[in-house]
């Protein structure tokens, strides 16, 4: 199974895709997850992304596909994979779409978690992610049982740079130029599944399963 989890930064798409993934024993592949690895370890990609990041602009589509591309290109991916975070453009989509057919592979649904603006400033801003092994908590909504220590790893929580009100709001301004372009190239391609996605995690994870 080859699944795109697509909508706005705090739509959940990570937190779901990380679930979703573990049960179907497939990939969870997060763009944003490899590029803060790569600033983490300061490589020649890291170097390069990070501004972009730190501004909530988007990493230019070269840097970010020769890194999807490297990824795809290991035997794991057989088993199945949840893209999350990727294609955030209609050109980033029909590269994708190329690079998997080359494979004579192709991307079987596209699950798009719909949620409004209040709801997903409230998410990002609250948000805490463990920096051992990636969960998300959320200081209100999915508080960890202990102070800034992760309930599965006990690994140190800390909030993303990028996760700033300001930031949000940026990061949200570049998805809707580009997301009404995405969500069309997938419906007329009959590939798009639309989810609301402002209920709390364990329902929409529910619904989710539904039509997968
Ligand atoms: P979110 O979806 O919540 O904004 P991510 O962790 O997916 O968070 O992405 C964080 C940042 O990483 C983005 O704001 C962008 O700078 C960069 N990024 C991630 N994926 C891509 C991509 N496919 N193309 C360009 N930039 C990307």
């Amino acid at each position: 199974m080859k699944i795109i989890f697509l909508g706005a930064p705090g739509a959940g798409k990570g937190t779901q895709a990380k679930k979703v993934a573990q049960k179907m024993n497939i990939l969870h592949i997060s763009t944003g997850d490899l590029l803060r690895q790569n600033v983490t370890n300061s490589t020649s990609l890291g170097r390069q992304a990070k501004d972009f990041m730190n501004k909530g602009a988007l990493v230019p589509d070269e840097l970010v596909t020769q890194m999807l591309i490297d990824r795809l290109s290991r035997p794991d991916i057989e088993k199945g994979f949840i893209l999350d975070g990727y294609p955030r453009n209609l050109n980033q989509a029909k590269k994708l779409d190329e690079v998997l057919a080359d494979k004579n592979r192709s991307i079987d649904k596209v699950i798009y978690l719909d949620a409004s603006e209040p709801v997903i400033i409230q998410r990002i801003t609250g948000r805490l992610v463990c920096r051992s092994c990636g969960a998300n908590f959320h200081i209100k909504n999915m508080p960890p049982k202990k102070n800034m220590v992760c309930d599965h790893c006990g690994g140190e929580l800390y909030q993303r740079s990028d996760d700033k009100e300001e930031t949000v709001r940026k990061r949200l301004e570049v998805y809707r130029q580009e997301a009404a372009c995405l969500i069309d190239y997938y419906s007329n391609t009959g590939r798009l599944i639309k989810i609301k996605a402002d209920d709390e995690a364990e329902p929409v994870l529910k619904e989710i399963f539904a039509v997968i």
